[in-house]
């Protein structure tokens, strides 16, 4: 079982989102990479399809809510807020 992450710190300012996990890693992954690799099933779909999610340099995070005990949901500044994240997918940024 993936563990949960002891804190999550957003940096809107730096569109950075900096997360420690209990082992002592700790991960800052960008507000633009995030975006780029949504999880939701449309997202999916078009990356099998071969196309890219473009990073957006500007894209920021609007909303981080948890979803039970594994997962976010991150509602991003373009209106994309259909990505689940799992713990066990966030724990894979370094
Ligand atoms: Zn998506």
């Amino acid at each position: 079982m993936t563990a949960l992450p002891e804190t999550i710190e957003n940096h809107a300012a730096q569109g950075v989102l900096a997360l420690h996990w209990p082992d002592g890693r700790s991960a800052r992954v960008t507000h633009a990479r995030l975006r780029a690799a949504c999880p939701c099933s449309a997202c999916r779909a078009q990356r099998r399809a071969g196309i890219d999610i473009p990073e957006q340099a500007d894209v920021r995070l609007a909303a981080i809510e948890p979803v039970g005990a594994y997962a976010l949901n991150l509602t991003f500044s373009d209106g994309h807020r259909r990505g689940i994240y799992p713990f066990e997918m966030l724990a894979t940024f370094d």
